[in-house]
């Protein structure tokens, strides 16, 4: 491999040491998953070769054993958010579960005909298409925060929007599409200010910046373990124990009672009343893996590093005329999106391919966004811990041999 491919952090990921076309893999998008450490594929061959059984079941060693690896993690992850117990702390298969969850749990306990919810422009699908659901079987409004040109989100018109009807706020904290942050500790106290809980996903969040649940005060956040180096299908919602204590059981069957009579079953205590039925016991041991793995490397200088490839990508970026960033205004996190004048994104993304570049070309599940952005699709990169500088150069140099092929 190139000296300038080397990174001390990058020889962890074992699929980035793979040439693509007879080149080293350029992997740019990290905000759709990420790579896996090694240490995160052992814990989960370690589970099936000396731990598996099946969790919370079991009197025998062996079923204790994996049942200690898979709650080990929920002490990680409430650690890791600095949550105040792992009552908080449940397990899903994703941010999109998570999110469902709430809107079908919470919204059936708390929503009724008039009431208001409100989402900003720019989530993804997965927070936004769960309310639209719940607000349409109860007679509720959504109410849509929208932005400026270069992404900021408009607090005056969010301010505006709280009334003695709205009851729930949920909103991202980095746009997977765009990347701009948004100032969620100022948009939590707003909504508490007037009551409203709020629910923050912080999917791309998670894996770049530093959280704390108690210092923010959300009263719900979410994230997939895919996009924090860990195994798919594993995810986190964070809950404060008061408002997931009164919400009715999302899913219901083995795992998440107490008794069963044909009569009347009552639940189990938190956060196993939602957790019906087996989980994703090795992905979850796979997660914690990965949060052991972060908390060797540091947040702090993943931050670091990362602040830095950013300046390096819209340096480079906007040093080509042709080339357009939507949603820039100097918060963005990890994540940039363009366009190219006179060539489309998958154009883009299959010949960046052909050279060994990943790079995400479409909608980015943020139809709305894209449609007040007046595109069907952009080019995204978005980078991770093992991403470098260099990386990025040769991905954008290669973006001006394209547009000089179709000029
Ligand atoms: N929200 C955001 C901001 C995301 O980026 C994603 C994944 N792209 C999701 C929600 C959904 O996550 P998952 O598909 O892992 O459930």
């Amino acid at each position: 491999m190139p000296a300038h491919f080397q990174h001390p952090w990058r020889s962890d990921f074992p699929i980035l040491n793979i040439e693509r076309e007879g080149a080293p893999l350029i992997y740019l998008d990290n905000a759709a998953t990420t790579q896996k450490p090694q240490v995160v594929i052992d814990a989960i061959s370690h589970h099936y070769a000396t731990n598996n059984a099946n969790v919370h079941r079991g009197v025998y060693s062996l079923s204790q054993l994996s049942t200690e690896a898979f709650e080990q993690t929920r002490e990680k992850v409430r650690c890791f958010i600095n949550a105040r117990s792992i009552t908080e702390i449940v397990f899903t298969k994703g941010a999109t579960e998570s999110i469902n969850l709430v809107a079908s749990s919470f919204g059936e306990y708390m929503f009724h005909q008039g009431d208001e919810i409100i989402l900003t422009i720019m989530e993804h699908h997965a927070n936004i298409i769960p309310w639209q659901q719940i607000a349409e079987k109860k007679g509720c409004i959504i109410k849509v925060v929208p932005i400026s040109e270069n992404g900021t989100l408009d607090l005056d018109t969010y301010k505006s929007y709280f009334n003695s009807k709205t009851k729930f706020v949920s909103m991202v904290w980095v746009s997977n599409a765009i990347g701009v942050e948004n100032p969620i500790k100022e948009c939590i106290e707003i909504a508490h200010n007037n009551n409203v809980p709020i629910l923050i996903d912080a999917s791309q969040s998670i894996q770049h910046l530093h959280i704390n649940v108690q210092d923010l005060d959300c009263d719900f956040l979410v994230f997939s373990g895919h996009k924090i180096y860990g195994p798919s299908g594993t995810g986190v919602l964070y809950g404060k124990e008061r408002l997931l204590e009164v919400m009715p059981p999302y899913q219901t069957g083995g795992d998440m009672i107490k008794k069963v009579t044909f009569e009347k079953t009552t639940f189990a205590d938190l956060p196993s009343k939602f957790e019906a039925g087996t989980p994703n016991i090795e992905g979850c041991i796979g997660l914690g893996a990965s949060i052991d793995y972060i908390n060797g490397i540091g947040i702090k200088d993943i931050v670091l590093h990362e602040q830095g490839l950013m300046k390096t990508a819209i340096e480079a970026i906007q040093s080509y005329d042709f080339l357009q960033i939507l949603g820039y205004n100097g918060s963005n996190v990890s994540a940039l999106s363009f366009t190219m004048k006179g060539v489309h994104p998958h154009d883009i993304a299959s010949i960046l391919d052909k050279k060994g570049i990943c790079i995400r070309a479409g909608h980015h599940c943020a139809h709305p966004l894209m449609q007040f952005y007046k595109v069907s699709s952009t080019s995204r990169i978005s980078f991770a811990l093992y991403t470098t500088h260099d990386e990025i150069i040769q991905c954008i140099d290669e973006l001006a041999s394209i547009y000089a092929l179709f000029s």
